[in-house]
């Protein structure tokens, strides 16, 4: 039978949307500073929108500089009776967390979406359990902190300060607190002022958890308020993921003060297919890496390498299965791609594309249509790459990948380094060998074989370059919050 013989198969999907009738989101949230929720001292509340509808979805207290010291001086008086719980104690703080986590995930899923826009079946299957599992993972470590840091004697930094991008709002916020709480730390964490929400109700869970008061603030807040919270001068631990000018600007700020930081910065991960490689299934880890989350992914496979000889049919598969991803209502479970989080992004993502056309780049978005109201960014790709194009260089953080070619391994190896970025890289291979191999040459922090976005709370995560320092996740994930002697 011919190809044109065979019946096409359209597949429809009804709506299904999930409702958001049962989350029970407050008006109005105060900033959660000394275990409980209080009026800005000299903040002020802002409204936050659902990307997606333009709508506000609750209004949230943004802190001011008198409210970041309160915070601080909070976490630092809590900090000494915290660090002397048994370990066995803070773990048992820890595990009910995650419980709490799990026990509400799916009000915190759909919060998720409505305040950023990712998909309600990314929240629902990633985020929130991924936040948990963190907390679980965390738990286990809070009475082996020596095991984990090769038998030597370990003790907490002291009080943290925390910063957290708007992609990943809880699951962010869970990589920061769990390590920094398993090790006798009390934390300081400023949500992205996008997507402050989820954050809010982590705060709800830690009352409900008990955790002693002090041990955890939350204190949302813009740019401003991040700068004015890395700059407290009774901070001795700073851990940000963010851009990588923002994190060269905290670095520059925390210079020569003893200020322990963690840095986890931007990306332009290389995501490289060989011609051995099971095609069907490296298409789809090629549109897991850049079209999870809208490509608002540091780690996003941005920059895909495709052996030459098998790049047409590669292109062919991808642009296909590109045509059938569904862009819309986050909160439909059959949605793919979502909102893109802010007004602010959309112009980014529209600024480089633009700029990918005008460098010569061949760029085709997928036909689809679009809401009326929010931000949005169809599936985009772009061919005829040349490594110096600005679309192959700069992480654009929206669902547009950028194709370069490749003849041998040793060209990809090239190519997938010549990037000021080193976070994260895929390689698509049936030869374990070669796997390893070209694991072992790239400058990468995370390298995965014949997968891509595949997060575990035992793995470590972090990058190279001006992709940042430290590791989050795993024993390695301890050490940046312990001293250890
Ligand atoms: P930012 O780096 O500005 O934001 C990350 C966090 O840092 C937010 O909580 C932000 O607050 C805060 N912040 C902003 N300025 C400062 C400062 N001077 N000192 C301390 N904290 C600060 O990222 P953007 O949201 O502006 O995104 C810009 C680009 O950065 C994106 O297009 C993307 O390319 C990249 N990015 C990379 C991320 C990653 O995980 N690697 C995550 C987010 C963005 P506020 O939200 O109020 O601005």
């Amino acid at each position: 039978m011919s190809t044109q013989e065979r019946t096409s198969i359209v597949w429809d999907y009804a709506p299904a949307p999930e409702s958001p009738d049962h989350v029970r989101l407050r008006d109005s949230y105060g900033l959660f500073i000394g275990g409980e929720f209080r009026d800005p001292l000299d903040g002020e509340r802002v409204r936050s929108m659902n990307p997606a509808t333009e709508e506000p979805v609750a209004e949230v207290a943004f802190a001011g500089e008198r409210d970041l010291r309160a915070a601080v001086e909070a976490a630092r008086a809590a900090q000494p009776g915290w660090a002397a719980l048994s370990g066995l104690e803070r773990g048992k703080y820890l595990f009910r967390i995650a419980r709490l986590i799990q026990e509400r995930a799916r009000e915190l899923a759909i919060v998720e979406s409505m305040d950023g826009g990712k998909p309600v079946r990314e929240s629902r299957d990633v985020d929130v359990p991924l936040a948990a599992a963190h907390f679980f993972h965390y738990a286990g470590w809070a009475d082996k902190l020596s095991y984990g840091v090769g038998g030597r004697a370990a003790a907490p930094l002291g009080v943290a300060a925390q910063i957290v991008p708007w992609n990943f709002p809880l699951l962010m916020a869970a990589w920061k607190l769990a390590p920094a709480l398993a090790c006798g730390n009390t934390a300081v964490l400023k949500p992205a002022e996008t997507t402050p929400l989820t954050a809010l109700l982590l705060a709800e869970i830690c009352q409900e958890a008990e955790l002693p008061p002090g041990v955890v603030a939350i204190v949302p807040g813009d740019g401003a308020a991040g700068a004015a919270l890395v700059r407290q001068p009774d901070v001795d631990k700073v851990a940000f993921t963010g851009s990588t000018a923002v994190g060269k600007d905290i670095q520059a700020a925390l210079a020569g003060r003893g200020v322990s930081l963690t840095l986890e910065l931007g990306g332009k991960s290389a995501n490289i297919v060989f011609e051995d490689a099971a095609l069907d299934q490296a298409v789809e880890g090629i549109v897991n890496g850049i079209f999870f989350n809208q490509g608002h992914v540091c780690c996003a496979g941005s920059r895909l390498l495709i052996q030459e000889s098998v790049a047409d049919v590669v292109i062919g598969k991808l642009w296909e299965r590109m045509g059938r991803l569904r862009v819309g209502d986050p909160l439909d479970k059959n949605t793919d791609v979502g909102a893109i989080n802010s007004r602010e992004q959309l112009e980014r993502i529209e600024e480089l594309v633009t700029a990918g056309e005008g460098e010569g780049a061949v760029r085709r978005t997928v036909a689809c249509e679009l809401p009326e109201r929010g931000w949005w960014f169809a599936p985009t790709i772009f061919t005829e790459v040349a490594p110096a194009h600005r679309i192959a260089v700069e992480e654009i953080f929206g669902p547009v990948v950028s194709v370069l070619t490749f003849r041998t391994q040793a060209e990809a190896i090239e190519k997938a380094n010549a990037s000021p970025y080193g976070l994260a890289a895929g390689i698509w291979t049936d030869k374990g060998a070669k796997a390893f191999e070209v694991a072992s040459a790239l400058q990468a922090g995370v390298v995965w074989q014949n997968t891509y976005n595949h997060f575990d709370p035992s793995a470590a995560f972090g990058g190279y370059k001006e992709s940042g320092f430290g590791r989050e996740g795993g024993p390695a994930g301890l050490r940046p919050y312990l001293r250890v002697s």
